[in-house]
């Protein structure tokens, strides 16, 4: 199958930050020089249309931290990979994420498609649907407005999603939106391979091979016979979409 790697953001802060999201600047660029070599990199949207047997890898940025702009892309220029970045609407500004000028001079470059990422990065699943739906429409709206582009892609904060969510995020008008392992792997709850700082090249390699869903089943089967709630591995902040051994 493709797989839709997630990143936030490429920085070394002293501690890790919570759920794991940050990777070092020299790891994300080894990791790069290995996809170039070994992955067909795509851009996201194709990984909707070619068949599972072509085995794309494609790269998503979520919440949009300031480095995306600053560290990562002049990477992804060198090896020449597209990404999809998607941002938190009502983080725009804030300190450490993109300012509105970045976020428009970022979204008009050839490799970056911008999708949005919530307004306010809530737990969508624990929303009233009326504030779901406001969320969605909001979040495009602004991104829209900030970048002048069509946002039609979405990203649900920490992956969560259900059957009633991806229905609205259709009736929203997103063409398609992906989860991290929640929801069905459907058009509105496509799954995604998270990556963070306790990922050395030998994890890096067999979760990008295929064998992050395999052992994420395990993982999900096994908690379900020790009778625990799979949420309570959400770290609850920002970005740590799923913290458990294998993120
Ligand atoms: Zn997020």
């Amino acid at each position: 199958m493709h797989s839709v790697l997630v990143y936030h953001t490429i920085s070394s802060p002293p501690q890790p930050l919570p759920g794991d999201i940050d990777i070092p600047a020299e790891r994300f660029e080894q990791q790069l020089r290995w996809l170039s070599r070994w992955r067909r990199i795509a851009k996201l949207p194709e990984t909707l249309r070619a068949p599972e047997s072509d085995r794309l890898v494609a790269i998503t940025f979520d919440d949009g931290f300031r480095d995306n702009l600053t560290v990562a892309l002049p990477l992804l220029e060198r090896f020449e990979m597209p990404i999809t970045l998607f941002v938190t609407a009502g983080f725009v500004g804030r300190e450490g994420y993109l300012s509105p000028e970045e976020l428009r001079e970022i979204s008009r470059h050839p490799l970056v498609t911008i999708g949005a990422h919530g307004f306010w990065h809530r737990h969508f699943t624990r929303l009233p649907l009326l504030d779901a739906r406001r969320e969605l429409i909001e979040s495009r709206r602004l991104l829209s407005h900030l970048t002048g582009t069509t946002v039609d892609f979405m990203a649900w904060p920490y992956g969560e999603c259900d059957a009633h969510l991806e229905q609205l995020s259709e009736e929203c008008g997103y063409r398609a939106s992906w989860s991290v392992w929640k929801g069905n792997n459907a058009r509105h709850s496509r799954w995604r391979v998270p990556l963070g700082c306790r990922d050395n090249m030998g994890r890096f390699i067999a979760k990008v091979s295929g064998a992050y869903f395999p052992i994420k089943f395990i993982e999900r089967k096994l908690n379900q016979v020790r009778g625990r709630d799979e949420s309570f591995q959400d770290t609850g902040t920002v970005g740590g979409e799923v913290a458990s051994s294998w993120k």
